[in-house]
């Protein structure tokens, strides 16, 4: 069985909680931190690809606004004003390390068209080939039903699958997957390793409602299923734990993990 160790090509999924302070403005040593990492991670011969959140939560930031706007317009002018600020702070903070970054936003229809879904992945392979780093956003702007029903931690997964990565990793605001919600029961327990997704899991994620409390944990757990039905292994961590991404990639049980990497040359080759 491969290790996450042995991962090439990562896609590191960051959260608009981690991001950001709770007032919406930007997280600065947390943005630093992680792009110090990734920048690191990239140099040790890894290939990587971040999904970022936080456009919509930055835009209402800079624009002073105290509470998230309720009209679709609204958000589509929030994140519109977030996602370049967060652009600029990763440019900036990838320069730092000689690293280039790319924008790449992506909507739900790009991905169902054969044709533009080809043209999108030939589009991140050269990327990739070129030693640039993908920063990929819905496309909050444009994309009413993104900004309804869209999240990325599908579009973490579903971008997995188009680079065909090797691993997935979901920072977020708690350690991983509990066998019941920690913030409410003291006797909670993080759950290492998940070999299979099945009832048992979904249930201890919770389901859509009760869950956004707890960091989302239902979506992250189907764009588990999505990612490992296609041999991608994939981990669930707290983004604000120190140096989670190089304990990560040393070995170090951190999160919880979803076995998928050795599935990899395994024949699970659907929509690959
Ligand atoms: N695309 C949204 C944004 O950048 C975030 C969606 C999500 O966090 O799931 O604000």
């Amino acid at each position: 069985m491969k290790q996450i160790s042995d991962a090439k090509r990562i896609v590191v999924k960051v959260g608009t909680s981690t991001l950001t302070h709770g007032t919406g403005m930007l997280n600065i040593r947390r943005i630093s931190s992680l792009v110090r990492m990734l920048a690191d991670i990239k140099n040790s011969g890894k290939e990587v690809v971040l999904v970022s959140s936080g456009a919509i939560g930055v835009g209402m930031g800079k624009l002073g606004l105290s509470r998230r706007p309720e009209d679709t317009p609204g958000k589509q002018a929030c994140a519109a004003v977030g996602q370049c600020e967060l652009m600029y702070v990763y440019d900036k903070e990838f320069s730092e390390y000689n690293h280039t970054v790319s924008q790449v936003l992506l909507t739900r229809d790009v991905i169902e068209d054969p044709q533009r879904k080809e043209n999108v992945q030939n589009s991140f392979e050269r990327l990739l080939q070129m030693g640039v780093v993908p920063v990929v956003n819905e496309n909050d702007t444009v994309s009413v039903e993104e900004i309804e029903f869209g999240d990325n931690d599908t579009l973490s997964a579903i971008v997995a699958r188009l680079v065909h990565a090797d691993l997935l990793i979901i920072l977020t605001d708690i350690e991983g997957l509990y066998d019941k919600d920690p913030r409410k029961y003291a006797d909670a327990h993080l759950i290492p390793r998940v070999e299979a997704i099945d009832e048992n899991i979904r249930s201890a994620a919770g389901d859509r409602g009760t869950s956004l409390g707890t960091g989302g944990m239902a979506t992250k757990i189907s764009a588990a299923q999505m990612a490992t039905a296609a041999g991608i292994s994939v981990v669930i961590a707290n983004g604000s734990r120190h140096n989670v991404l190089y304990d990560l990639m040393e070995g170090k049980p951190v999160g919880t993990i979803f076995a998928g990497l050795e599935d990899k040359n395994g024949g699970k080759e659907e929509d690959r």
